[in-house]
């Protein structure tokens, strides 16, 4: 659940409403993700509580998965403009996308 939300945050580039369920429970708005290289060009995504420091890793990214990423933006610009037929195609590509990063993201874990 947790992870499922951030990936659509950062997605979307939107906040989203955490808790640090894991340490303080402190309730707060992510407003930005922090990224940091590791090796093998793969990125990892993750916040800290405010409060108590406590890091939180949202999912670890590689080249491709990160222009995978840029294509699921894209795709969402495009679905604010869209309905009917059109909409539901790009769903389709949309979830088919979806699958495709979530797979690769599991790999590189
Ligand atoms: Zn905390």
């Amino acid at each position: 659940m947790m992870l499922s939300l951030s990936l659509k945050a950062v997605n979307d580039m939107e906040p989203i409403y955490a808790k640090c369920n894991k340490s303080c429970g402190h309730k707060f708005y992510v407003q930005h993700f922090k990224k940091d290289k590791l090796h093998n060009s793969i990125e990892k995504t993750y916040f800290n509580c405010p409060n108590c420091g406590r890091e939180y890793v949202c999912f670890y990214t590689d080249e491709s998965i990160r222009k995978l990423q840029a294509k699921m933006r894209e795709l969402h610009r495009k679905m604010k403009w869209a309905d009917g037929d059109k909409l539901a195609q790009l769903k389709q590509e949309e979830s088919k996308l979806k699958a495709d990063i979530k797979n690769r993201m599991d790999t590189i874990k």
